[in-house]
Parts: structure tokens; C-alpha cells; sequence
């Protein structure tokens, strides 16, 4: 038989209903600690052979079931289920870095990954590089005695910079350096980073995942090499354990993944084309229009596009006017910023669209966001969206009525 795709693994892989009454849905082993009828099958617990479940933070039914599945969808030998996407980003660095080593990592990764390299790794002398990134040679030009780490992110946050993966998995490899990938925009539905060389994939899981705004968790997966020590080290000793019932959460949310990134993928560009074709939107940054950077990278090694995109407005007549107001205010006044208070504006009158951080569930999210480009010391302010599931014509009604409202 044909291995099977990707609907089929969420639905099927792993799963073993005759051992749980048949049911359709897996039970939640809400435990903390398992135990045993007699000492000498305490005794042998960790033995390969006679291995059982024994305490939660070091593995549990459920969130084994969850695992696999995953692994399976990226494409990986194992994996390891984590609290959060930023329990399970620095498990993933912290696995492999020891203290005075060096990282090279795209400028526009994820806010928090860019703290913890910038504020707290330094903590153990290890220093980071932040480079663009679109080019594979940036990474090649940063690269010291003492890198471990080529940490990339593709599309990145924000404005959703493209890397060349294969490249910087083949360069990784040639130097003897470790790749991470932060694949939480595209999910393997559109994008298997360890089909490209990349060693291990991080995820928030928090997003798309799950779905349904109602967890916070994360996941690494990699070979089986690279796993172990991850799962042994970072996972059972840092101890930032998903709870079985997040990881039945997300089981849940699996099921329905592929519908949910083809209904996100087509409104989101729908949406990217209608906000293109409006006379008060400037730029549109969504890595499905013809004219994003790395749009031919992304067209090779991505097979579809998310939910997310970023857009700044047009200076206005009005826009100027806050300039004016915040000039006379005096020299000591915030520089004049009026692309923030006109992305404001739209902002607080859209109606589906709720205000708010985070993205990948159900419903429409818009944030004003200061974009900045890879590479830039510059940037400016503008708005991003998460397109939800709601009728995309209800959604392009609600960006219409707010650009033409303010
Ligand atoms: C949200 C996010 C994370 C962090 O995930 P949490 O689950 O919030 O810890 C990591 N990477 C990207 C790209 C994200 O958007």
C-alpha cells in the first residue's frame, strides 16, 4: 500500500481504538504518575523490554499518541511535545549549544526567540549573529570557529522573509553546524523543513496546531540521533512538559488541520489581492503575491501559503496633519508617527477582526505591528492580520468598511 497522506495520518497514524473500547475519539490519560501491580514490574519499568509509562513528565499515552502523529506529518524519526512553542525553541538551541559557542540567526525571527538569543543565552557566553537571511551566503559570511547553530524561520514573522533552506541545510552540513527551523507559519502541510536537510523543526503548536485558540504548546521533531539526547536532557530534565489534556487538545485541532490551512490559504490570499487593489493600502506582505521577495524560493520549497499577512496605508491628508500636531509639540515630542495612528484607526474599526496577539485559530485577529524588512536598521508601522474561517466576503466587507471609513 501506498504510504498515506497527510489527512490520512491525522486522522489514522498511531492510533490504537481497540485498546480503548474502540472509541473513536482517544480517552485523555489525565495522570500524573502510573503505577504497578507488583515491585518487580516497578523494577523493570525502564527496561526497553518491559518499558511502561511511569510519570508524566517523562511520557504519557496521550501525548505519545499526539507525538507520533506529528512526527509522522514532518516527516521525522521522533519528537517531543513541550508546554509551549518557546519551551520547545529553547529546548531545540539549548540542545544543542554549550556555554561560549555562537548562533547565526535571521533578524526577523520571532520576537521572544530573538530575546532569549539576545538577553539570556548570553547568560553562557553564547552569542548570537543576526543576519537577512535571504541570502544563503549571509549565514556563510557570519559563521565563526565557535558557531553551532544556523537558526532559521521561513516565511519569518511579521513580513514573512524567505530562506533558502536546502541552502543552509547543505551549508550546515558542510561545516559541521547544527539547523533549527521554526516551521509554525507554513505546518508540514505546506512545508517539510527535514525533506530539505534541515536537522531539527520547532513549532508553537499554539497556532495552527491547535486551532481553536484553547492551547498553548510546542514541538520539536528531528531524527532519531538528534531526539534522544533532546528528549532526555532538555525534555525530561527542564521539565516544560505539554499536559495530556493540550496534547488531547491539539489532537483534536490535527484532525481537521488540512481544511483549515486551505480555508486560511485561500481567504488570506483573497484578501492580500483585495488590500493590493485598495487606493488607501500602500505595500501587501503575504508570501503568495507575485511581487514578495523570494516568492520563486518560496513557490519551490513551500506547496501553499497561511493565513497571515502584513500591509501599511498610504500617507494621508490626515496622516500629515498628526505629523503637524505632533511637530508642535516640541522637540522632546515622540518623532511624528502618523502610518501608526492611521493603522490605529483602521484598526479599531474593524468589527470581525479582533484585536489581539497570537494567531492560527478560528477567528480573525489584527494587531498595528512595526514592520521591519530584513536587513533594515528602519521600518514602518502597519497592521497584520490572521485571516480566520469566518466567510472570507464577510471579512473583505469588514477590511473595506474600515479603510473607506477612516
Ligand atoms: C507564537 C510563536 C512562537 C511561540 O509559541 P508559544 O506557543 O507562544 O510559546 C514561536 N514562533 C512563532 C513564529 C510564533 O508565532
Amino acid at each position: 500500500m501506498i504510504p498515506p497522506r497527510f489527512e490520512t495520518i491525522c486522522i489514522h497514524h498511531a492510533e490504537d481504538r481497540e485498546r480503548h473500547e474502540g472509541a473513536a475519539a482517544p480517552p485523555i490519560y489525565q495522570a500524573s504518575t502510573f503505577t504497578y501491580p507488583n515491585c518487580a514490574e516497578f523494577e523493570s519499568r525502564e527496561r526497553p523490554d518491559t518499558a511502561r509509562y511511569d510519570y508524566t513528565r517523562t511520557d504519557n499515552p496521550t501525548t505519545r499518541l499526539l507525538t507520533e502523529k506529528i512526527v509522522a506529518l514532518e516527516g521525522g524519526e521522533a519528537g517531543r511535545a513541550f508546554s509551549s512553542g518557546m519551551a520547545a525553541i529553547s529546548a531545540a538551541i539549548l540542545s544543542c549549544v554549550r556555554a561560549g559557542d555562537h548562533v547565526v540567526c535571521i533578524d526577523t525571527v520571532y520576537g521572544p526567540t530573538r530575546q532569549l538569543m539576545l538577553h539570556w543565552l548570553p547568560r553562557f557566553g553564547i552569542e548570537t549573529t543576526f543576519v537577512p537571511g535571504t541570502d544563503a551566503t549571509d549565514f556563510e559570511r557570519a559563521i565563526r570557529p565557535n558557531t553551532r547553530i544556523l537558526y532559521v524561520e521561513s516565511p519569518s514573522s511579521l513580513v514573512y522573509a524567505i530562506q533558502d533552506l536546502a541552502a543552509v541545510a547543505d551549508l550546515a552540513r558542510s561545516r559541521g553546524l547544527f539547523t533549527i527551523c521554526d516551521n509554525s507559519y507554513a505546518t508540514p502541510f505546506f512545508q517539510r523543513p527535514l525533506s530539505l536537510g534541515i536537522d531539527l523543526v520547532a513549532h508553537t503548536a499554539t497556532k495552527y496546531f491547535g486551532g481553536h485558540s484553547d492551547l498553548v504548546a510546542g514541538v520539536v521533531v528531528g531524527s532519531k540521533a538528534r531526539m534522544e539526547p533532546l528528549i532526555e536532557h532538555e525534555g525530561k530534565l527542564l521539565g516544560g512538559v505539554i499536559d495530556p489534556f493540550a496534547a488531547w487538545l491539539m489532537l483534536r485541532g490535527l484532525r481537521t488541520l488540512a481544511l483549515r490551512m486551505e480555508r486560511h490559504q485561500a481567504s488570506a490570499l483573497a484578501i492580500a489581492r483585495m488590500l493590493q487593489a485598495h487606493p488607501r493600502v500602500e505595500r501587501v506582505l503575504h508570501p503568495g503575491l507575485p511581487h514578495h521577495p523570494g516568492i520563486e524560493l518560496a513557490r519551490r520549497q513551500m506547496t501553499g501559503t497561511s493565513s497571515l499577512l502584513s500591509f501599511t496605508l498610504k500617507a494621508t491628508h490626515d496622516v500629515a496633519n498628526t505629523s503637524r500636531a505632533a511637530e508642535s509639540a516640541g522637540p522632546d515630542a515622540s518623532p511624528p508617527d502618523g502610518r501608526k495612528a492611521a493603522a490605529h484607526r483602521v484598526v479599531d474599526m474593524l468589527r470581525y477582526f479582533s484585536i489581539g496577539v497570537s494567531w492560527g485559530g478560528h477567528e480573525s485577529l489584527a494587531i498595528p505591528v512595526f514592520l521591519r524588512e530584513p536587513g533594515a536598521t528602519a521600518g514602518e508601522w502597519g497592521i497584520r492580520l490572521h485571516v480566520g474561517l469566518e466567510h472570507v466576503d464577510d471579512l473583505i466587507a469588514d477590511l473595506r468598511q474600515a479603510l473607506d471609513g477612516v
